[in-house]
């Protein structure tokens, strides 16, 4: 993989990376040469390398060149989210890459049901003063900052194209820290036989407007639209058809795709706690090592009040973001412990 990124960037030095204890908070962290991440990464399925991609890639864009404040923190996870799913692209193809994109919209919405679609909080670049940075932590900074960037990239002249823009960019600002002003003006002077393309951009409704952003770029549906069919079916599945799903119905679909078929479902009202448990029966979630399909699972079963395995999982999992909306669906959802 990390040759395959070097390939993709311009060559640098080699990381190492050191497997941490549960107690580690984050899915990874970004040391310079020492890449830190949770156990949890280990999914025995290696359906998690692509944190392995993250944060060797925020050695160019986080470290390398760095947001001047944390307003500015898009411009270190989405350019990050950005090469990570290029990497994503390199190792299973285009198709995947346009699926973890179109995934990375789903958990967009979602922060942004859970902060409310009016909360400046979910600005691209919000207003932090007095603001604990803490509480104002969420997906927004990497997936609409990806979002931003994978709709330039599809506006400005596809993939190619847009990672010459971003060679240079990092080539420019190699160790300097960066605010968004100054990233949108190299922006414009790179893409200067592009201007008026870029003078249809609706900035202020992508950078300072809270929400969904004005425009969702274009995805090739043809990995989710298997996960899209299924979660309709739960949705819509009354007692009498719950006999109808098997094991059969998830064999077929990656690990990533069974990501995205819980959040799909998340995403809905909550499912009746008798589709929740027919859906243990015959997928057994409750036995998935791979944390990300895991969370996603015990946020299902508490909404639907089915607890399951959730009173475990803080104390098996690293990775606070994932333990983190467990708890909150604890918290703001109807079980009572
Ligand atoms: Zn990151």
């Amino acid at each position: 993989m990390l040759k395959i990124w070097l390939d993709l960037m311009f060559g640098g030095n080699i990381d190492d990376l050191l497997i941490l204890p549960p107690s580690f908070p984050y899915g990874g962290m970004e040391n310079p040469c020492l890449t830190f991440v949770t156990p949890t990464v280990l999914a025995g399925d290696r359906s998690l390398a692509s944190v392995i991609a993250h944060e060797v890639s925020h050695s160019w864009t986080g470290n390398l060149v760095t947001n001047k404040t944390w307003e500015n923190f898009w411009l270190n996870e989405g350019h990050t989210v950005y090469l990570e799913r290029r990497i994503d692209g390199l190792l299973y193809g285009e198709q995947f890459r346009q699926f973890k994109a179109l995934g990375g919209w789903k958990e967009l919405q979602n922060s942004i049901n859970t902060f409310g679609a009016t909360n400046p909080l979910t600005n691209l670049v919000p207003n932090l003063h007095e603001v604990d940075v803490d509480a104002a932590f969420s997906s927004v900074p990497y997936e609409k900052g990806f979002a931003f960037l994978f709709y330039l990239e599809q506006l400005l002249g596809g993939p190619d194209v847009f990672l010459g823009f971003l060679k240079t960019y990092i080539q420019v600002y190699a160790y300097k820290s960066v605010t968004t002003d100054e990233w949108k003006k190299f922006l414009y002077s790179y893409f200067k036989d592009k201007v008026d393309l870029l003078d249809k951009v609706d900035w202020n409704g992508w950078m300072h407007t809270p929400g969904l952003p004005p425009v969702q770029p274009t995805y090739d549906m043809t990995l989710a639209n298997a996960c899209i069919a299924l979660s309709n079916r739960w949705v819509e599945a009354k007692e009498s058809d719950l006999n109808s799903f098997t094991a059969a119905d998830v064999k077929e679909l990656s690990s990533h795709q069974q990501i995205e078929l819980l959040t799909l479902l998340l995403l809905k009202d909550p499912l009746p706690v008798s589709h929740v448990k027919r859906m243990q029966e015959v997928y057994n979630f409750n036995a998935v090592k791979n944390s990300e399909i895991l969370f996603r699972w015990l946020r299902l079963c508490i909404r639907a009040q089915s607890v399951g395995r959730c009173h475990t999982t803080g104390t098996e999992n690293g990775n606070r973001a994932g333990t983190d909306e467990v708890h909150s669906a604890f918290i703001s959802g109807p079980i009572q412990l």
